[in-house]
């Protein structure tokens, strides 16, 4: 890298300002040029995000204030997702960002509530976890820092308006220095040695020269898949939806948490913001668009607001995600089925992997291997977790779930899966967006119980087994009686942040 780099963000959707404001934050504006070509102004997926409570660290590394943030972008509190019609043997279930129960006797709690379970000392496994006692009495509160507190065991994330928060991003990144181009790339020039890309050719007749190239452009792809060729791996064989239809509609309440509504052709979703965010993503082998509106607009609980937005996409990544002297950073890298919110997660990765594997001059292809080897292994964690749910859901009402049903899966999510029927254990990853509490929601929830469990379980005196489990029923409801209504507690915060 020469001494002063041009680092170039083609493509002005979220993934671009991300990528703008977090360069822009670390100081790198001040060491490199940004220059951000924002193209046409994009469309959001839906008129909501809902996220995972790792962007609170991306934020914290913008410096962006959390009140700042909510009224900035009209944002909610977010405790988790509860999805219904996804298996015959409960209406609904909850995935929540916080554990079940708390660890006793050296062995996780699942196992003790297991044995509870098969003496018939146990209650349904939600009410030992507070998070979700907390979402479903519509109540909110911060996790307290006190290890010994069930209030300390959740984590939260938010719901946000997405053209606010890409606007929040832009301000953020443009008063940080980033330079901002509305211009469109038409076609890249490439050094004929090293393959590398060394300017745009833009629209309006103008040549920008970059060293180093962030690719933003959604599914266009346009530099690292136009340009530089890089195909990209197909998950939609085990992932089958293909469309999405978004429309804001007033009403709704306000929920702690995002609701996940399986359907014949797919599932819908409802985001609580100040309007709410409702979409239907499905598979246009089953469903034609004209019958997804009509079943996305007899779903809504209040009139519509905006017009229905239709998309298509393909889940799938990225062959080699960082290639020459560019990255793919969002939906040019990656695309899944957002029916987990990964989209802005490994936006958020590949930008702290980029941060810390920040390319400089004669280091060669390293740092690239690295952030490869990196994202790929978040890209199967993501893609397995959300193959779970449709493999494991009960539905037979149209091709899509047959299909899941019979599919062949992953070898490693197979081998997960039956460790868990086997032995209730979880072999799961602590790098990646999702613990061993939201494994065992999805697999509990779509029931999946484990035939045996660990033996040393019987260790733990019966009587201590049902006291333990008594304390924690009892500190969960205790404790969520004195949260706040998830409405009040956000007024609350902010007129207290405003003095
Ligand atoms: C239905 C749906 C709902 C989703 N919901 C969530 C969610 O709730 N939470 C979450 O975390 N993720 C979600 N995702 C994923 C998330 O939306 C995406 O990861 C993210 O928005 C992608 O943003 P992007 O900037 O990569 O792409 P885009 O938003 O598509 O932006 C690409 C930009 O590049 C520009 N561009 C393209 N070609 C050129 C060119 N030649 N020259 C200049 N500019 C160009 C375009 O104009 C556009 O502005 C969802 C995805 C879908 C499909």
């Amino acid at each position: 890298m020469p001494e002063k780099t041009d680092i170039v963000i083609v493509g002005g959707g979220t993934a671009g300002w991300m990528c703008a404001a977090a360069l822009a934050a670390q100081g790198i504006a001040k060491l490199c040029r940004i220059t951000l070509v924002e193209g046409q102004a994009s469309h959001p997926a839906g008129a909501g995000y809902t996220t995972l409570p790792s962007i609170k660290a991306f934020h914290r590394l913008l410096g962006l204030d959390e009140a700042d943030l909510l009224r900035q972008t009209l944002a909610t509190f977010k405790l988790g997702t509860e999805f219904s019609g996804w298996s015959e043997f409960q209406a609904a279930y909850f995935h929540p960002f916080g554990s079940y129960g708390d660890k006793a006797g050296g062995l996780d709690f699942l196992q003790h509530w297991l044995r509870a379970r098969g003496e018939g000392l146990a209650q349904p496994l939600e009410d030992y976890s507070y998070c979700i006692a907390a979402s479903k009495r519509n109540r909110f509160d911060f996790p307290t820092k006190d290890p010994k507190s069930i209030a300390s065991t959740y984590d939260y994330a938010y719901h946000l308006d997405a053209d606010l928060y890409k606007e929040c991003l832009k301000n953020l990144a443009v008063n940080c220095g980033v330079i901002r181009l509305q211009d469109w790339v038409d076609d890249t020039g490439r050094n004929s040695v090293n393959g590398n890309i060394e300017r745009l050719m833009l629209k309006s007749g103008k040549t920008l020269k970059g060293d180093f190239f962030i690719d933003c452009s959604g599914s266009d792809a346009i530099l690292i898949g136009e340009s530089l060729g890089v195909g990209a791996v197909d998950c939609s064989h085990w992932l089958p939806c293909d469309r999405t239809i978004a429309i804001s509609s007033s009403g709704g309440g306000l929920p702690p948490y995002t609701r996940v509504m399986a359907k014949a052709a797919g599932w819908q979703w409802k985001i609580p913001l100040q309007n709410s965010s409702n979409g239907y993503v499905y598979s246009s082998g089953v469903i034609s668009d004209d019958e997804a509106a009509n079943e996305l607009h007899k779903s809504l609980d209040g009139n519509p607001v905006s017009a229905p937005l239709l998309s298509s996409f393909k889940s799938g990544y990225r062959e080699t995600t960082w290639y020459k002297n560019c990255v793919a950073v969002g939906a040019a890298g990656a695309c899944f089925d957002p029916l987990e919110p990964t989209g802005l997660y490994l936006v958020q990765a590949a930008i702290t992997q980029l941060i810390r594997l920040f390319p400089g001059e004669g280091q060669g292809p390293m740092p690239a291997k690295e952030f490869n080897r990196h994202i790929e292994e978040e890209y199967t964690r993501i893609r397995d977790f959300l193959i779970l749910h449709y493999h494991l859901a009960s539905r037979t009402d149209s091709e899509i779930w047959r299909h899941c049903k019979e599919m062949v899966i992953p070898e490693a999510l197979e081998q997960k899966i039956t460790l868990f029927k086997k032995r209730g254990f979880l072999d799961v990853d602590a790098a990646g967006p999702f613990p061993v509490a939201s494994w065992i929601s999805v697999m509990t929830g779509q029931g999946i119980w484990p035939e045996s469990t660990n033996p040393l379980r019987r260790n733990f005196p019966r009587e201590e087994l049902h006291k333990t489990l008594g304390g924690i029923r009892g500190a969960v409801n205790r404790s969520v009686e004195n949260m706040s209504s998830h409405r009040e507690f956000i007024s609350q915060y902010l007129s207290k942040a405003a003095k």
